[in-house]
């Protein structure tokens, strides 16, 4: 029997759920897990605002860390007790013309980890297609593998497409996904600008890499920043003062949205003064989240992690809520604890 924590309805706090395993299909993998990360996308499917994507009782955790506990008959490649993740999606068709270019999160048959019913990671067992179970280098400990399968893979694979060495690139927004794209953006050698409303994330910003911080409350600071930046990556999901954001862009500069705020209306004259573009970031493809474990392992990208049993994952959410977790929240399962490898 897998244990899980699942909200019951909408809103409501988790409680234990037990059910039975599907059988193993013939590509699957049990996964015993020992981590899982907790994502603002889990609070949304908590609370019912994807429509028909929440499933109750909603078992979420798309962060998943764990040891392959059992192999269907035709996997290839994994072995029993090997260290492996699952990010946000758990199957996709591999054939369409998506997963063959590599994109299987745009596959029309894409089964995310936890959302349409599927019982994600916040459990003691999950089961998932082999193909979609990542193993884990061993220079990352569990604890940091885990929120670069959701976090980490979607603002590298952003800054992978459209960054050069010795770019100008500003991250709007110093948390979850923020406290890691900067350390990406300079690790890929950008000259990297921390923008945020929050004065006191100041020093942090500039431990995890970048080289100064606008605070984006003060508009004379703001005014230095004009014309000074090639791509701007939002990973906040509040308001901002978007025209002042867009005069921060050189000529033919992009902003990339990764966060999601409320809805934008932009001044289209603005941005075609200077040929700007506006574009969004997602979870990226299979081979992305391979690139992100091996760029984070090899480069020293490493999430600023608060970790909590699992049985407290109601306490956790509550801290998730209230935007106080620095950065990251990932939820112990079980008794190991954080193996290197
Ligand atoms: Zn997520
Ligand atoms: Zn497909």
């Amino acid at each position: 029997m897998v244990t899980a924590w699942a909200a019951a309805q909408r809103k409501r706090e988790l409680m234990t759920l037990s059910y039975r395993s599907p059988p193993l299909r013939p590509m699957d993998v049990e996964i015993q897990v020992t981590h899982c990360g907790l994502c603002s996308s889990d609070l949304h499917l908590i609370d019912g605002h994807w429509g028909d994507a929440s499933v109750y009782p909603q078992v979420c955790g798309h962060e998943v860390i764990g040891r392959i506990s059992a192999v269907g008959e035709n996997v290839a490649g994994l072995r029993l007790g090997q260290r492996v993740g699952v990010g946000w999606y758990r199957s996709a068709c591999l054939a369409c013309e998506f997963c063959l270019r590599g994109q299987e999160q745009h596959c029309p048959c894409l089964i995310a980890t936890c959302t349409h019913g599927e019982h994600g990671g916040l459990a003691n067992y999950m089961h998932c297609d082999s193909r979609f179970v990542f193993p884990i280098p061993s220079a990352l400990s569990s604890e940091h593998a885990a929120p670069l399968l959701c976090a980490g893979v979607t603002v590298h694979t952003a800054l992978k497409r459209a960054t050069e060495p010795n770019m100008a690139v500003g991250i709007v927004g110093i948390g979850g996904l923020g406290h890691l794209a900067v350390q990406f953006a300079g690790k890929r050698g950008c000259h990297v600008t921390a923008l945020s409303s929050s004065r006191h994330k100041e020093r942090d910003a500039l431990t995890l890499g970048a080289k100064r911080f606008v605070d984006l409350s003060e508009p004379v600071e703001c005014k230095r920043v004009r014309n000074a930046l090639d791509y701007i990556l939002v990973t906040s999901s509040v308001a901002c003062d978007w025209p002042t954001i867009i005069d921060m862009l050189r000529p033919c500069g992009t902003l990339c949205f990764a966060g999601m705020p409320p809805p934008v209306t932009f001044d289209i004259a603005s941005m075609m003064y200077k040929t700007l573009s506006i574009t969004t970031a997602n979870v990226g493809g299979r081979r992305d989240i391979l690139d992100t474990l091996d760029f984070a392992a090899a480069r020293g990208v490493r999430p600023w992690v608060q970790s909590w049993p699992l049985e407290d994952v109601n306490q956790a959410i509550r801290q998730l809520r209230k935007g106080r977790v620095h950065y990251r929240a990932v939820m112990h399962v079980g008794k190991e604890h954080d193996p290197a490898q």
